[in-house]
C-alpha cells in the first residue's frame, strides 16, 4: 500500500547553505500524486517543485531541485532519506524559503517529527523501481553502480586522506527497517577549510557544530565526538538513500558506490532512465511501519537480512 502522513509535520529551523530560517510544513496528499514541493513564499511565479530527478538542477553542495520559472528548493537529501525510511510516497511539502531545514545534519529529526503524526495507508499499491540491467557512471576514481538484485540494498565506501576518516564503509538494505537503527542519526560533515571558503562565497551561513561534524586537520572539533566511527560512510548512505528516493520510489536492486556525491547520485539515476530496458515499475507488498520510539543508532555493522516479497 502506499502511505501519506495522517495529519501535518511542522518542522522548522536554518538552511545549512542559506543560513535562512525556514517552516516546513509536511501534509497529506492524494495517493499517487508523489512528493511536491510547494513554495508558500512565491506569489509571482510557478511555486510547485516536484522531487523528482529530472527536477535536480544544481548538486554541488547538496541537492537542489527547481522548476521552469527558476524556483527552488535546496537541501532536500535529507528530507527525502526520512521519506524514504518512513514509507511516505505522497506528500506536499510546504516551505516559506529556499532551503529545508538542516535540523541537526541527519536524517533522525525529520523521521522522529513524521512517526510522532503516522502514517495513513492509501487504497494503492506501492510502486518500486526494479533494477533490470546493471548501470554505472564513473568520474576519474568516483564509481555509481546500479545493478539487479533482492532486496534496496545501498552499498558505499570513501576514502578521504583525513585520520579521523580514512576508508571505510557502510551498507543498509532499506526493506528491512533498520535505517533507522543505523543510518539516521549520521549526520552531514565537511572540513574547516572548506566551510571559510564556501562562508566566504556567502555558503554555508546556517553551518554550526549543531548541525554538521566539522574536521579541522586532524581532529573532529564537535565537542560531543563521532556518533559511530564510520559515521561519515554512514552519512554518504543516507544522501544515496535520499537522492536515490527522487527516482519516483524505492529502488528495487542494488546501489554500489565508491567514493559518491550528489551530483554522481543524480547521474546514476539519468542513465538509467535513458535506457528503457534497464528498469521497470513493480508493485510492491511490503509492510514496514517503523516504531515510534527511535533506537539510538547501533554502531554494529550487521548486514540486515531481507524481508521483502516483490512481485515482478
Ligand atoms: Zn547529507
Amino acid at each position: 500500500m502506499q502511505h501519506t502522513v495522517s495529519k501535518i509535520v511542522t518542522l522548522s529551523g536554518v538552511g545549512l547553505h542559506s543560513g535562512a530560517e525556514t517552516v516546513l510544513n509536511i501534509n497529506p496528499a492524494s495517493a499517487s500524486s508523489g512528493l511536491v514541493f510547494v513554495r508558500v513564499d512565491v506569489a509571482d511565479k510557478d511555486n510547485i517543485v516536484p522531487a523528482k530527478w529530472n527536477h535536480v538542477v544544481d548538486t554541488r553542495l547538496c541537492t537542489v531541485v527547481g522548476n521552469k520559472d527558476g524556483v527552488t528548493v535546496g537541501t532536500i537529501e535529507h528530507l527525502m532519506a526520512a521519506l524514504a525510511a518512513c514509507g511516505v510516497d505522497n506528500a506536499v511539502i510546504e516551505l516559506d524559503g529556499p532551503e529545508v531545514p538542516i535540523m541537526d545534519g541527519s536524517a533522525e529529526p525529520f523521521i522522529e517529527a513524521i512517526l510522532d503524526v503516522g502514517l495513513k495507508a492509501q487504497a494503492a499499491p506501492r510502486r518500486g523501481i526494479k533494477i533490470l540491467k546493471e548501470v554505472s557512471v564513473r568520474d576519474g576514481d568516483k564509481i555509481v553502480t546500479l545493478k539487479p538484485g533482492i532486496g534496496s540494498r545501498y552499498q558505499i565506501e570513501i576514502d578521504f586522506p583525513h585520520p579521523e576518516i580514512g576508508r571505510q564503509s557502510a551498507q543498509i538494505d532499506m526493506f528491512s527497517g533498520d535505517f533507522i537503527n543505523q543510518i539516521a542519526e549520521a549526520r552531514t560533515f565537511g572540513f574547516l577549510h572548506e566551510v571559510n571558503a564556501l562562508r566566504a562565497m556567502g555558503l554555508a551561513l546556517g553551518g554550526s557544530l549543531e548541525n554538521a561534524i566539522v574536521l579541522d586537520t586532524d581532529s573532529v572539533m564537535n565537542p560531543e565526538g563521532l556518533r559511530c566511527p564510520n559515521e561519515f560512510a554512514r552519512h554518504k548512505v543516507l544522501d544515496a538513500v535520499g537522492d536515490l528516493y527522487i527516482a519516483g520510489g524505492p529502488i528495487v536492486g542494488q546501489f554500489e558506490a565508491s567514493k559518491p556525491g550528489h551530483n554522481m547520485n543524480n547521474l546514476v539515476l539519468r542513465e538509467l532512465f535513458s535506457q528503457p530496458d534497464a528498469w521497470a515499475f513493480v508493485d510492491l507488498y511490503m509492510d514496514h511501519v517503523p516504531e515510534v520510539d527511535l533506537p539510538v543508532m547501533s554502531c554494529a555493522s550487521e548486514t540486515s537480512v531481507l524481508k521483502v516479497a516483490v512481485r515482478a
